[in-house]
């Protein structure tokens, strides 16, 4: 009696035991399943992460208007969408005479709290424009960086950096990003041609406030000391972009043989209307504006080893052009 006692109670929680240890075993392949899941979704995110470079192209963004807030908006989302890595300025970033000093106002009011959404946490690699060097205000910029705050990044007054994708073979992007307003001078663009000849990155990208080509207000700038001249130096050297701003507006001017792109993101809180003039001068030069608007926004780029994906973004998010670059200096081209 008491053994079948025993045996019916052995066997009723003996049953419950392999229940627990079924239901344990399943919940250990599931939390296994799930690691697994985990690691390798980790893996794919890092190779995400590892296997692509994206950027935003932001110029003449600071000035206090409902233009550059709502930019501003519309760069936090494509930086998360995009997992941006910078931000690129091309130049005016204080308007109208740059910043005072390091305890400016501006700093707050036009910059730190106009792009706070967190995904704009990272580094900003700045370029000067003309308004930024009124009464000599530029050195203040170059002191943030070395002083005050993480994300500005402005080393000197003129720079190259450089950042590295990982995917197969190690990619390579150099930035050289002049201060043309100094190009009146011969020694600016005497180091401007200097950097790009000397780049051996896979892809080198250039950078100034002022555009060599342009169908805006402004026009292909006549300050630049001989742009005509860089403009040939960086198409002999395969330089992939001429990254500008000036003319408060978004445009893409390529020649479709030659090596260079060139991209204006004007239009991060100002705009203005294009000029026949301006584009006239452009198709003389045998170029063709493949897309102009005037209308708030910036560019983000993607580049994935060889090939670059260049967004133009309005200040509603929208994608309003975008074409595929090729990288000339990779041995196929
Ligand atoms: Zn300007």
């Amino acid at each position: 009696m008491c053994q079948v006692i025993k045996t019916a109670w052995y066997e009723e929680h003996d049953q419950k035991f392999r229940q627990v240890r079924t239901d344990n075993c399943k919940m250990a392949k599931t939390v296994v399943f799930v690691l697994l899941m985990v690691i390798s979704l980790s893996f794919l995110w890092i190779a995400k992460v590892q296997g692509k470079t994206s950027f935003i192209v932001l110029g003449d963004w600071g000035y206090n208007s409902s233009h550059q807030a709502k930019v501003a908006k519309a760069m936090g989302e494509w930086a998360e969408a995009n997992n941006a890595r910078f931000v690129l300025t091309v130049g005016d970033n204080f308007y109208n005479e740059g910043v005072s000093s390091l305890t400016d106002p501006l700093w707050n009011t036009l910059y730190r709290d106009v792009y706070v959404d967190p995904s704009l946490n990272i580094t900003w690699y700045a370029c000067l424009g003309n308004h930024d060097h009124y009464w000599g205000n530029a050195i203040y910029q170059v002191k943030a960086h070395q002083t005050m705050d993480w994300r500005w990044y402005m080393p000197n007054l003129y720079y190259t950096f450089e950042v590295q994708d990982h995917e197969g073979d190690q990619v390579t992007i150099e930035f050289i990003v002049a201060d043309t307003e100094n190009c009146k001078s011969k020694m600016q663009m005497k180091w401007m041609k200097k950097a790009i000849t000397r780049s051996s990155a896979d892809w080198t990208i250039a950078v100034g406030h002022h555009p060599v080509l342009s169908s805006g207000k402004h026009g292909g700038t006549p300050t630049m000391y001989s742009s005509s001249s860089y403009r040939k130096a960086m198409e002999e050297e395969k330089v992939a972009f001429y990254f500008s701003g000036h003319d408060h507006s978004l445009e893409h001017i390529s020649h479709g043989t030659r090596p260079t792109e060139y991209v204006i993101s004007g239009s991060g809180s100002k705009l203005y209307d294009r000029s026949e003039e301006s584009l006239q001068d452009v198709v003389d030069k045998g170029y063709t504006s493949e897309f102009f608007e005037s209308t708030p926004g910036f560019v983000g780029v993607t580049i994935h080893n060889n090939v670059a994906n260049v967004t133009f973004v309005d200040k509603g998010g929208n994608v309003i052009y975008w074409f595929l670059k090729e990288n000339p200096r990779a041995a196929t081209i």
